[in-house]
Order: structure tokens, then C-alpha cells, then sequence
């Protein structure tokens, strides 16, 4: 199927990617998405808006961002490794890419004020950055365990002007901060959007979300055909709602030859039920936040509990539109665990100078995996952000690889 019908016919126009998506909320909320959708199909096709943000992307947060051969990495493992670096995009990942996107939304709509949940902090961050941008008011509401987890992001919102709620229910994570976000809204639909942090939620989130990513895959196709004249024979990227895969996987939908990967957080092992969050690989269709995807569930059929050393992984559900391309075997997906997350963030920080975020670090890993086995491809991997936001934790609780031997 071309490009362009793919888009048309996915999502169809209730939201469904296949049988995954739709939307499965409250009659209140309802009228609230479809007001959404109908000014994202107004609002976002025209010409001023799309202008606009073209030039956000290109004056304020620096697209487009580069793609980059890895030498050393590409030398020890064989196979060529390539790496389109989001880390480099403004406030150090893909987020802003639909944050701006959505935030441009709530202005042209006359919204007052952002509302959103966050893990890492990326989200929030981001959220918070386009605020300021736009002069609108920011809520994010974060998990109790994730606020200690991730300082440093915590301070970068609170320094943005955005006010952090904490949640202190539940697991005191990403699926809580949710579910407390979403009540927020609730109470003042009118003047408040909230701003989801993947392509996950209700429709028209996960088709919005999508489209503002598509940026990344439009940029890192043409940038790759450019370096090599060929496309890449694989696509890697970490899956936790999968908003960087949907963005990067997009551009290559209509490519036989390039294999697209996802890569799921298996934390501490996948043997055991919430020890990690290894959604497609593992989950069975469900219900979660008002859309229909893979899910990981307990026996009662609830989102199960979930674990990632990357915070940003840890949601035990998936975008829609990846829950339909595994089913079409369109996209493969695959898991790795803390350990190795851990091994590659410094084999990349020590052999090319980059240092990514652990969410990033999933992709990479499983691209040295592939690299191994595969040693006359090519691996384009989205490295979705930077890791300044990791290091007290990975310092706290692995230390440097030197000192363990
Ligand atoms: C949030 C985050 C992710 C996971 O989110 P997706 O929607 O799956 O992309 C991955 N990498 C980084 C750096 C993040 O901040």
C-alpha cells in the first residue's frame, strides 16, 4: 500500500488501527475528542499552522537534527550501525517533536492551559518547554517513585514554570500518573487540553502523536538515501507507548526491504508478572486509558504491574497502531533486559561519545544484537534521547563497569 493511503485508511475515521484503537471513555470526554479531532483536522492542514510549526522545528528546536555513522561501534560489531540523533533535538529527546505540535494545537484552539502525565520526566520536560514557548499554563502530573527517580527533570519543569502534581496511589509510576492527569482534565475540559505523551489514549491521540513524530522518519529517510545511497536494510527503535518508533517507522512503511524492530524493556526478567514491560511480546489485547491495544494484564484482566530501569518504558500497554503492526507482521518486536540496557549505555558513551538516555539504549543494544548476527546490513537506530538525565541513578545503583571486575 503507498504512503499516502496507509495514512488515509490508518486510523479509519473512528480511530481504529485494525481492530486496536478507538475510543472507549466517558460520554463527557467523548465530545471533548471529537472536538479535539475536529480542530486538528482544520486547524493542523492549514497552511499558517503548518508553516508555523515548520518554523519552530527548524529556529527553536533545532531540526533537522543529524544522522550519524557510528565507526567504532560499527568496527567491534560488524554490520554498519546508523543513528538518527533525537538526543540532539532541543530539551534532549523526541517529545518536543509532538509537544510543539500540540501545544500549537491548544493556542489555535484558545486553551489556556496544559495538562499531561509523565515518567522520565522527558514528557513533562517537553510539555513544560512548549508552555513557556506558547505562554500557556503547565500541570504535569508525576509518580511518587518516578519525582525521586528523576530530580534533575523534576527541577527543569519547575524552572520552566510548570506546576508538578505528585501521585502517590497505586504503583506511584507512569500508569497512575495517568489515570491523575486524566481526572484533572475532566474537571475543566473547556480551558484545559491534555497533552498525551505518546501515541496512546483515546482517539485522536495516537494518530495526532504519530503525525507530529512523522518528522523524524520524513528527516532520517531522506538523510540516509543521502549518505548511502540505498535505504537502511533495518529500523530500530524503543517501544514504550512508541510514539519515536511510530515517527521513525513511518517514513518506511511502504518499504519491502527495510525490516522494522521495536524494542521492549524485559527489566529484570520476562518470566515473572511485573518484573517488566514487555507489552507486545507478551500482552494480549485489552483495554487501558480508552483505547484498545496489546496489554499486559493481571488475572482479573487489569493493566498489570510493570517494570523498566528506563521510566519512560514502564506502561503496560502500546500505541494502537504498533498492537496492528505486529498483528500484520509489518514491524517485528523484541525485548531487552536492564542489564544489557546498562552494558550498551556505556559502550556507546566510551565508543562514540554519545551518551543516551536508557530508553535509548534499549534500541541500541538490540541494534548490536542484530549487527552481530547480521554483519553485511545496515542498522538505522532512532536514538531517542540523551542520558544526562540517568546518570545519578545508573551511578547510584550499577556504579562504573571498571569497579564491579
Ligand atoms: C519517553 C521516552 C521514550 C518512550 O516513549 P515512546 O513514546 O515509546 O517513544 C523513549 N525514549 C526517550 C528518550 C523518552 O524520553
Amino acid at each position: 500500500m503507498a504512503l499516502k493511503d496507509y495514512f488515509k485508511n490508518y486510523p479509519n475515521e473512528k480511530g481504529y488501527f485494525g481492530e486496536f484503537g478507538g475510543s472507549f471513555i466517558p460520554p463527557v470526554l467523548e465530545e471533548e475528542m471529537n472536538r479535539i479531532n475536529e480542530a486538528y483536522y482544520s486547524i493542523s492542514k492549514s497552511h499558517k499552522f503548518i508553516s508555523e510549526l515548520r518554523s519552530i522545528r527548524k529556529h527553536f528546536q533545532g531540526r533537522p537534527t543529524p544522522v550519524y555513522y557510528c565507526n567504532r561501534l560499527s568496527e567491534k560489531y560488524g554490520g554498519r550501525i546508523y543513528l538518527k540523533r533525537e538526543d540532539l533535538n532541543h530539551s534532549g529527546a523526541h517529545k518536543l517533536n509532538h509537544c510543539m505540535g500540540e501545544a500549537l494545537l491548544a493556542k489555535y484552539m484558545g486553551k489556556k492551559k496544559l495538562i499531561a502525565e509523565t515518567g522520565a520526566g522527558q514528557h513533562g520536560v517537553a510539555l513544560a518547554t512548549a508552555a513557556a514557548y506558547f505562554g500557556l499554563e503547565c500541570e504535569i502530573h508525576m509518580g511518587e517513585v518516578d519525582i525521586a527517580k528523576q530530580q534533575p527533570n523534576v527541577l527543569r519543569m519547575k524552572i520552566l514554570g510548570a506546576t508538578i502534581v505528585p501521585v502517590t496511589h497505586g504503583l506511584k509510576t507512569l500508569k497512575e500518573a495517568v489515570d491523575s492527569a486524566f481526572q484533572a482534565y475532566l474537571k475543566d475540559p473547556v480551558n484545559t487540553i491534555y497533552c498525551i505523551g505518546s501515541v496512546v489514549g483515546p482517539h485522536p491521540f495516537p494518530m495526532m502523536v504519530r503525525d507530529f513524530q512523522r518528522v523524524v522518519g520524513i528527516e532520517a529517510r531522506d538523510q540516509f538515501q543521502e549518505m548511502t545511497g540505498e535505504l537502511p536494510d533495518n529500523v530500530v527503535a524503543c517501544v514504550g507507548g512508541g510514539s519515536n518508533a511510530m515517527g521513525i517507522f513511518s517514513a518506511f512503511l511502504d518499504d519491502p526491504d527495510t525490516k522494522l524492530h521495536g524494542v521492549e524493556p524485559a527489566g529484570r526478567g520476562i518470566d515473572k508478572v511485573g518484573e517488566h514491560a514487555a507489552t507486545l511480546s507478551l500482552g494480549k489485547p485489552g483495554i487501558i486509558h480508552g483505547f484498545k491495544c496489546y496489554l499486559l494484564q493481571d488475572e482479573k484482566g487489569e493493566p498489570a504491574p510493570v517494570y523498566s530501569i528506563a521510566s519512560g518504558l514502564d506502561y503496560p500497554g502500546v500505541g494502537p497502531e504498533h498492537s496492528m503492526l505486529k498483528d500484520m507482521a509489518k514491524a517485528e518486536y523484541h525485548y531487552i533486559d536492564d542489564q544489557e540496557c546498562i552494558d550498551s549505555f556505556f559502550e556507546l558513551s566510551r565508543l562514540e561519545g554519545i551518551i543516551p538516555a536508557l530508553e535509548s539504549a534499549h534500541a541500541v543494544a538490540y541494534a548490536v544484537k542484530l549487527a552481530k548476527a547480521n554483519p553485511k546490513q545496515s542498522i538505522l537506530v532512532n536514538l531517542s534521547g540523551r542520558g544526562d538525565k540517568d546518570l545519578d541513578y545508573i551511578l547510584e545503583n550499577y556504579g562504573f563497569p571498571e569497579d564491579k571486575k
